[in-house]
């Protein structure tokens, strides 16, 4: 019998400490607008070498925040690439904004920098980056199309928690980042989320409309129940237990990011030389990734057989994903709305189609790295 393993692509690692801290919020008087959101804000910013954090209930939560919070509405236009979740794209419509989509570059999935400057118009007001699985887009870049234009920059950074540039975390590199702590994420409190920003009264603006746009809080009201609403807002707060489980992950997502980085390098070491399949490139030494998963791309002989690749890896015990199965403007909301035909963004349509996510996350080692590359290499064997 051939070893086989089970391998998930993604497993939150929940141990004794997030259970008795969440235990510990269960036991007490304060389930929200308690100690330790503001704690984990505080720890979060310290994590990422500064700048200010707010906690919220999702990662799409921090993104509709901030355009909510830069008055960015109907008439306005904000840059969205095309090769993303489709959060980044909805935190836009929703708010009644048009989202500009701009294709991948095709070294590293993230938005081509060449072609943002095509898509500014007068009703420009943003341009919103991802870095993609966990790879930092070239913020400089971006950021000096933005200077020159006037425009705010917006990072989502739901898969690149420990990924910098020049020392700089992402999310610190825009106006603002927008974390994700969903399950499969690099930490996870269930659901939730985090904005951080270099700028302290963007911040507090968040902070207000991530909460009815209520002067005090409870623990800050001279008179209970007595308060002002001050500005419009919305109910985006993360609660006490998401926090108590966020604190204990942080303390130990350091270790999670090297287990990710570790995986990742034996991984790519195992697939260099396979023909059928090509490899994002690695950019420069002052650029620092955060390994999300290993996204492969097959070649044209096997492209058309990715469904039965997966197959095989899956019989094989091996889990995977795709990101993302389309184009956002290739999806039928947006595709109906705005009317894109399958030849546009021909870069993210050529990664969505022939693309495997691979995974490389800390609840696996590196035998389950030589596993995967083996299971692949048979399964390619099957399918040329
Ligand atoms: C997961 C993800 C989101 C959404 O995060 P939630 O916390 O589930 O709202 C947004 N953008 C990207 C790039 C993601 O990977």
């Amino acid at each position: 019998m051939p070893e086989q393993r089970t391998i998930p692509f993604g497993r939150p690692l929940i141990g004794p400490q997030e259970k008795a801290a969440v235990a510990a919020v269960l036991d007490g008087p304060m389930l929200v607008h308690g100690p330790r959101a503001k704690q984990f804000e505080a720890d979060f910013a310290a994590f990422c070498g500064g700048g200010s954090a707010v906690s919220v209930s999702s990662c799409t939560a921090a993104l509709h925040l901030f355009y909510f919070s830069r008055g960015v509405g109907p008439g306005d236009e904000v840059i969205v690439p095309a090769q993303t979740h489709v959060a980044t794209a909805h935190a836009v419509e929703l708010t009644g904004a048009r989202p500009v989509f701009v294709d991948a570059e095709p070294a590293t999935g993230n938005i081509d920098p060449d072609q943002i400057e095509a898509a500014v118009t007068p009703c420009t007001k943003a341009i919103s980056v991802v870095h993609f699985l966990g790879e930092p887009a070239d913020m400089e870049r971006i950021n000096a199309i933005a200077a020159k234009h006037g425009l705010l920059v917006l990072e989502d950074c739901a898969l690149s928690l420990g990924a910098s540039r020049s020392g700089v975390h992402t999310g610190l590199l825009g106006d603002a980042g927008c974390f994700s702590f969903y399950p499969v994420k690099h930490m996870t409190t269930a659901e939730g989320g985090m904005l951080l920003t270099r700028h302290p009264d963007l911040a507090r603006d968040v902070s207000l409309k991530r909460a009815f746009g209520v002067d005090r809080v409870v623990g800050e009201r001279a008179v209970p129940g007595v308060y002002d609403v001050v500005a419009l807002g919305l109910n985006y707060r993360m609660n006490e237990i998401q926090a108590a489980l966020g604190q204990v992950q942080l303390t130990r997502v350091r270790g999670f990011l090297e287990a990710r980085e570790a995986n990742h390098h034996v991984l790519s070491e195992g697939l260099a030389g396979i023909d059928e399949i090509a490899l994002f490139a690695s950019q420069g030494p002052e650029v620092t990734p955060s390994r999300y998963c290993l996204s492969i791309l097959l070649r044209d002989k096997v492209a058309a057989r990715r469904f039965e690749i997966i197959g095989g890896l899956k019989a094989r015990g091996v889990g995977t994903s795709v990101y993302y199965p389309k184009p956002v403007p290739h999806m039928r909301y947006y595709r109906d709305k705005y009317g894109f035909g399958p030849e546009t963004f021909p870069v993210a349509a050529r990664i969505s189609s022939t693309c495997i996510a691979l995974p490389v996350g800390p609840h696996l080692g590196a035998d389950d790295m030589r596993y995967i590359v083996k299971a692949l290499k048979e399964t390619l064997l099957e399918n040329v």
